[in-house]
């Protein structure tokens, strides 16, 4: 299942402000229907319940490549090296304190993606093995 939190949006259109459902996590081996709007970018879609208008939300998403020992943060906004190093470094944080997910992460390889194509091509290669 796809972890999600609830966040509070501010319709651009009729600035009505509501809560909605952010992804934050993807396992592309269990969520494979929200591939294809991952693919396209458009993953966190919202509707403002008043005037139908729809977002796509801009936040960093983590994907699990699992099988494949690979972890994506997919973040739009984390196109230079010190924000990509901000994203690791957070990473390495929330890891380090629990003992299970230590012994995986050093089997695991994590990267930071802030082109859709890049991350296109990861999902695609990914696609054509287990899917
Ligand atoms: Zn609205």
């Amino acid at each position: 299942m796809a972890g999600t939190s609830a966040i509070e949006v501010v319709c651009v259109k009729c600035k009505k402000s509501y809560e909605a459902d952010s992804i934050e996590h993807i396992d592309l081996s269990e969520d494979r229907d929200m591939i294809r709007n991952l693919k396209a970018g458009k993953a966190n879609r919202v509707k403002c319940p008043k005037c139908k208008k729809v977002m796509y939300l801009d936040r960093s998403i983590v994907i699990n490549f699992e099988p494949q020992s690979l972890i994506v943060v997919f973040d739009t906004k984390a196109k230079s090296a010190a924000k990509k190093n901000d994203l690791r470094r957070e990473y390495e944080n929330i890891i380090a304190f629990n003992e299970i997910l230590t012994e995986l992460a050093e089997e695991t390889e994590f990267k930071v993606i802030s082109d859709l194509s890049v991350l296109k091509k990861l999902i695609n290669e990914y696609a054509k093995v287990y899917m």
